[in-house]
């Protein structure tokens, strides 16, 4: 046993009462191969304050195979990034993978992720859906265009439908872990880092119970979040749109002033200025918000609030 590498399987899991037991058996399976392979596994679920039994269900899954599953629960939700950076920090293992409890991120996947990262010279295998299957068109159609947005605005690459789901090494899981930022969004972070990443490719799986927690208007704000998270562009383009108005506006001047010498016609025009200054009253509006978006992240992250707060372990079992 010991020679057997460990890997730490971060699993956040939220409302998940339906899904942790069929995970838990799917991921079984697959540790009789991964035993073959000379790798070991342990499970760490991070309950992040479920309103349904997940928890009870994590404490009995604990109890039942304490050598292997260890849970963190969460005071109250704090979310799924909270939730991966609570995992990781808590991770022993010399890899570390994160995988979703409802088994859209396939658990055999796994050994050809621990075979290519050992073999050839990668510090991350992760995943990526190349299609979007059983997704609403209207929900892709928006993602497509956050990653054409995000990819030509951020100097980090996000790259399109890639998962959370991949496996890491220790060096790279550990550099994650330097970035304490409280407005965690992974996507951008893993890319961050750098390190060696490959991606291995599948098609999109369906939830196998229960149901995504993401609404449109969630995922609306997540990409919102993302793009202030990496991302100066919005900043810049407050500045351009102020600094063309301006120009616009003095253009302005000398075509009036000269209209007024040459026709002497000083007082039509009022529904124009009227439509002028609800635009510009408009834009600055505008402009103010987004610098009120970063500020907002700003002072945020200036608190140093935690990450998140543990209620429970399984260290306060008692057998
Ligand atoms: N999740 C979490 N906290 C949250 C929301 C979700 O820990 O506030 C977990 C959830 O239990 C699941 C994973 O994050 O294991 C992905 O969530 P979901 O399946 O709803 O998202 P999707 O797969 O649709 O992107
Ligand atoms: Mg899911």
């Amino acid at each position: 046993m010991d020679n057997k590498e460990l890997i730490s399987i971060v699993i956040p899991c939220y409302n998940e009462e339906e899904s942790i037991d069929i995970y838990y058996e799917a991921m079984e399976k697959v540790r009789q191969n991964l035993a073959a392979e000379d790798a070991e596994i342990e499970y760490i679920f991070v309950n992040d304050g479920s309103k349904d039994k997940t928890l009870t269900i994590l404490r009995k899954l604990a109890k039942k195979d304490s050598e292997r599953v260890r849970y963190i629960s969460f005071s109250r939700n704090f979310g799924k990034e909270a939730a991966l950076y609570a995992g990781l920090e808590n991770a022993k293992g010399d890899f570390v993978t994160v995988m979703d409890a409802d088994l859209q991120d396939p658990p055999e996947l796994l050994i050809e992720m621990l075979k290519t990262i050992r073999e050839e010279d990668y510090d991350c295998v992760g995943t990526r859906r190349v299609s979007r299957d059983g997704e609403p068109p209207i929900r892709s159609f928006f993602a497509r265009q956050f990653y054409r947005i995000i990819n030509r605005i951020s100097d980090t690459e996000i790259v399109d439908g890639a998962r959370d789901y991949r496996l890491m090494t220790r060096q790279m899981v550990d550099a994650i872990l330097e970035l304490k930022e409280y407005n965690r969004f992974s996507k951008g972070i893993f890319s961050w880092v750098g390190f060696k990443t490959k991606y291995l490719e599948y098609k999109n799986i369906e939830r196998v119970a229960g149901e995504t927690t993401w609404s449109f208007w969630g995922l609306m704000k997540y990409s919102i979040d993302g793009i202030v998270a990496f991302s100066e562009a919005p900043l810049a383009f407050a500045s351009i749109v102020g600094l063309l108005s301006f120009i616009l506006a003095i253009i302005m001047v000398f075509v009036i002033a000269i209209r007024t010498l040459i026709f002497d016609d000083p007082t039509s025009g009022w529904t124009s200025l009227v439509c002028i200054v609800l635009g510009l009253g408009g834009l600055q509006l505008f402009c103010l918000g987004i610098v009120g978006k970063y500020l907002g992240k700003t002072y945020l992250e200036t608190k140093r609030r935690p990450i998140y707060l543990v209620k429970e372990t399984e260290k306060d079992l008692t057998a």
